[in-house]
C-alpha cells in the first residue's frame, strides 16, 4: 500500500487508473484502443461531449461560459490569456502570490501593460495580501487560486469589479465557488482532474474579440469554441481520463462531497502539525492551502531522516519543492483521508522519537 502526497502529475482515483487502461485494449467493447480511433468519429465524440456537460453541471455553468479542452499545460495559458485578451495599449492586472503567477505575469509583459497590484514577495509568499487597487480600466485581474509551490490558498474570491482570470490548476473542482464569477480558469489537469497534457479552460464568451492584433489559428480561443475543442487533433487520451476523473467527482457526491473529504483530510493534518512542536508550518493558518501542505521541521539535521521515515513507510511525494525546501504533502480531490492518517501517525512518532 502506497500513500502518494505527490504534487503534479499526481494521485488519481484507482479505478480511473483501472478504467483508463482497458480503454487502453479494448475500448467500449469496440476491439479498438482509445489512442487508434478517429478523433472525430462518435465513439470519440461521446467523450468529448461527456466530459464538456460534466464540467458545466459540476461547476454549474451558465449559458455564457463554455469549455474547453486544449493542449499545452497551465504553462500555454500564462501566454495564451494575454494573446486573447490583452491589447497593446491596455492594462492587466496581476497579483503575484508565488511562482506560477510570477511566471503569468512575464509572460503578459509580452502582450500589454501589466500591473503588479498586489505581491506577497515580502513575506516569502507566506501568506496572502487581501487589500489592493485594481485600476479602473484594467481589462482583467489575474489570480493563482491555490499556491501550489508556496502552500496558499485563497478561500475567498479576491473582491474586484474587473473581469476575473483564474489559474486554477491545483484547486480545481476541490471546493465550491461561484465559477460564473469568473471571465476565464485555466488549469492543467494532472494535478486535480487527469493527467498531463490537457488544460481545462472555461471562458466566458464576452470577453473575447476585443483585441486588435492577429492572432494565430490555433491560439485564439474563439476557434477553439467554434470546433468544440476539435480544431486539430485533441489530446485524446488525456481528455478521456479527464472525463473519468469528473464522472468520479460526480460520484463523490459532486464538488460539495469532494469538499467536504477535502475539509476532513486538511483539518487532520493541520491540527496535527499544530499539535507537534518540531514542525512548523510557515504559510499563516488563514492562508493555508487544502491542497499543498508546506511544513518544516526545527532542526534541519533531522530533514533527511524523516523523509527516510516517510519512505520506508511508502509515504510518497513529503519533498518540498527545491525552491522551498522542507516539506510538501499535496492532498488532492483522489488522495484518501486513509493516507492523511498514515501521514500523521508518522509524524507523531517522528515527533516522540526526536522532540
Ligand atoms: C502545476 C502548475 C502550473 C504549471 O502547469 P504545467 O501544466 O506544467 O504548465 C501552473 N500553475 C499552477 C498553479 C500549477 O500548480
Amino acid at each position: 500500500m502506497v500513500h502518494n502526497f505527490n504534487a503534479g502529475p499526481s494521485i488519481l482515483p484507482s479505478e480511473v487508473f483501472k478504467q483508463a487502461s482497458e480503454a487502453l485494449l479494448n475500448f467500449n467493447n469496440s476491439g479498438l484502443s482509445i489512442l487508434e480511433i478517429g478523433h472525430r468519429t462518435p465513439l470519440f465524440e461521446e467523450v468529448m461531449n461527456e466530459a464538456v456537460s460534466l464540467v458545466k453541471e459540476l461547476m454549474q455553468l451558465d449559458a455564457d461560459h463554455e469549455v474547453l479542452f486544449l493542449h499545452g499545460g497551465a504553462s500555454t495559458q500564462f501566454m495564451q490569456v494575454p494573446y486573447n485578451l490583452l491589447n497593446e495599449d491596455k492594462t492587466a492586472a496581476y497579483i503575484d502570490n508565488g511562482i506560477w503567477g510570477s511566471k503569468a505575469i512575464k509572460e503578459a509583459r509580452l502582450f500589454g501593460n501589466v500591473e503588479v497590484v498586489s505581491s506577497s514577495k515580502d513575506k516569502n509568499h507566506t501568506y496572502l495580501p487581501k487589500r489592493f487597487e485594481v485600476p479602473a480600466d484594467a481589462v482583467y485581474l489575474h489570480y493563482t487560486t491555490n499556491n501550489t509551490v508556496e502552500g496558499t490558498q485563497w478561500h475567498t474570491i479576491p473582491e474586484t469589479d474587473a473581469p476575473l482570470v483564474a489559474d486554477m490548476s491545483s484547486d480545481i473542482l476541490s471546493c465550491q465557488m461561484d465559477f460564473n464569477r469568473f471571465s476565464l480558469i485555466y488549469a492543467g489537469a494532472q494535478k486535480n482532474v487527469g493527467i498531463a497534457g490537457v488544460n481545462l479552460l472555461v471562458v466566458n464568451k464576452n470577453i473575447l474579440g476585443k483585441v486588435t492584433r492577429k492572432i494565430p489559428t490555433i491560439l485564439d480561443y474563439r476557434n477553439h469554441i467554434e470546433n468544440k475543442s476539435m480544431l486539430n487533433t485533441p489530446p485524446v487520451f488525456a481528455i478521456y481520463v479527464s472525463m473519468l476523473t469528473l464522472r468520479w467527482i460526480k460520484k463523490m457526491g459532486s464538488v460539495a462531497g469532494i469538499e467536504k473529504l477535502n475539509n476532513e483530510k486538511a483539518a487532520l493534518f493541520y491540527s496535527v502539525l499544530d499539535d507537534l512542536p518540531i514542525f512548523k508550518g510557515p504559510v499563516v493558518k488563514e492562508d493555508r492551502s487544502k491542497m499543498n501542505a508546506v511544513f518544516t521541521i526545527e532542526d534541519p539535521a533531522l530533514e533527511k531522516q524523516f523523509l527516510e521515515v516517510c519512505k520506508k513507510e511508502n509515504l510518497y511525494g513529503i519533498k518540498g519543492h527545491r525552491s522551498v525546501g522542507g516539506f510538501r504533502a499535496s492532498f488532492y480531490n483522489a488522495l484518501p483521508l486513509s493516507s492523511v492518517k498514515v501521514l500523521v501517525e508518522v509524524m507523531k512518532e517522528f515527533s516522540n522519537k526526536f522532540g
